[in-house]
């Protein structure tokens, strides 16, 4: 049977190629060591988890929850936005939970997107933005992102025709992969941009909490006007350990969260409610809970860029996120150095290019790897040459 042309077109997930690879070297009997996907290693806290526990017996929570989120839960992420950011959110029409971000994030071009419709998307960027435009039948323009403009989209190089057929501009800051920072100016460029185009601004925050040596992340909600032409989406996954529990957000404005709504009602039938308690205890939890979650990435973090640097690779410090941007020595591409490293060492990385073609000549490697094996991956790294690209 023919099966339809979006799925045809799909390219492989990234990191279910790289899963497979990993499985094939550990039947060959490999200690491999991933830095690949970045998946918290460390557990939910039990303030959570005890939550979870607590609403699981009670019988109206084995029941359809509603689309929209229970109201407690929507008003504790309203109270959220408003201590983190100072920004002033209707928990009645401006907050949408999800099952995780990249759900909202991947059925987020139906609300926005008809066939010929374009959305622009940075290169190199999270996979999801991109896909979820092909779903709905739209096209992809991709903004090249490049260190000398600091991994910040040109806004200024997309030319008119392209700015008129798009309604959606997809922007990540902290970014993965490449771990930079968005910035007031370039927020308030999206949304001018986004109010002459008519085009709603897409904000991923996923890592906004993940930051080191005091950086505050801004939302992009901060900024005047912006909800008339911006939603942003927010995660529980990266910030409290809890990708495996499955829920974010989108807020922002009103008829794009709406929109959202009405399609999910369609598609899905919301969050476990037991899930939904957790996200109120999690949002509530004391400052201490994420900061000493940063200190753990922080340590990985300097580790990680002291061997880098020594074995001769370019990494400039990532301030947020979760990975390390590292830039290849010359005459590497991002794929022959990624497979050197699975053959030499048995050690996995992502290759810079996974995330689109603008990441050639670089590698990401995560953080969320248990400490004692990043400090044998390290030490595998750091008793080992690169060698010569021509002989590879
Ligand atoms: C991890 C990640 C997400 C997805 O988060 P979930 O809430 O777990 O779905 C979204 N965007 C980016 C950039 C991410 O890295």
């Amino acid at each position: 049977m023919k099966l339809a042309s979006r799925v045809e077109e799909l390219p492989p997930y990234l990191f279910v190629e790289i899963s497979r690879k990993i499985a094939a070297k550990k039947q060959a009997g490999a200690d491999v060591i991933s830095f690949g996907i970045g998946d918290p290693d460390i557990p939910t806290p039990k303030h959570i988890l005890d939550e979870i526990s607590n609403t699981t017996n009670d019988p109206q929570n084995h029941r359809y929850p509603e689309t929209e989120g229970l109201p407690e839960l929507r008003k504790s992420i309203a109270k959220w936005y408003k201590n983190r950011f100072d920004v002033t959110l209707n928990y009645e029409n401006e907050i949408l939970p999800l099952i995780g971000a990249k759900e909202g994030i991947g059925h987020f071009p139906l609300c926005y997107i008809d066939p010929g419709d374009i959305a622009l998307i940075p290169d190199p960027a999270y996979p999801v933005y991109a896909i979820g435009t092909l779903f709905a039948g739209g096209t992809s323009h991709l903004m090249p992102l490049t260190e000398d403009n600091n991994w910040l989209p040109d806004l200024g190089q997309i030319p008119n025709e392209i700015a008129k057929k798009a309604t959606m501009l997809w922007i990540n800051y902290p970014n993965n992969p490449t771990g930079a920072l968005g910035n007031i100016d370039f927020f308030k460029e999206a949304i001018s941009f986004a109010k002459k185009n008519d085009i709603i601004v897409c904000h991923d925050a996923a890592y906004s909490e993940v930051t080191f040596d005091n950086y505050v992340a801004p939302s992009i909600l901060e900024q005047p006007d912006a909800l008339y032409h911006c939603v942003e989406f927010h995660s529980l996954s990266k910030t409290y350990n809890m990708t495996g529990w499955r829920i974010g957000m989108a807020v922002g404005n009103s008829h794009a969260v709406d929109a959202l709504m009405r399609v999910k009602s369609n598609l899905d039938s919301g969050i476990p409610q037991a899930i939904q308690y957790a996200a109120i205890e999690a949002l509530g939890s004391p400052p201490s809970v994420v900061e000493n979650n940063n200190k753990i990435y922080l340590n990985r973090r300097d580790k990680m860029l002291h061997t880098l640097r020594k074995i001769g690779l370019e990494v400039v410090t990532p301030k947020a996120g979760l990975y390390v941007w590292a830039k290849l020595p010359n005459g590497w591409t991002s794929a022959a150095f990624t497979a050197v490293l699975l053959d030499e060492l048995d050690i996995v990385v992502t290759p810079g290019t996974g995330y689109g073609k603008s990441g050639e000549g670089f590698i990401r490697l995560s953080l969320t790897t248990p400490d004692n094996r990043i400090d044998q991956g390290l030490k595998r790294l750091s008793e080992w040459q690169i060698p010569n690209p021509a002989n590879s």
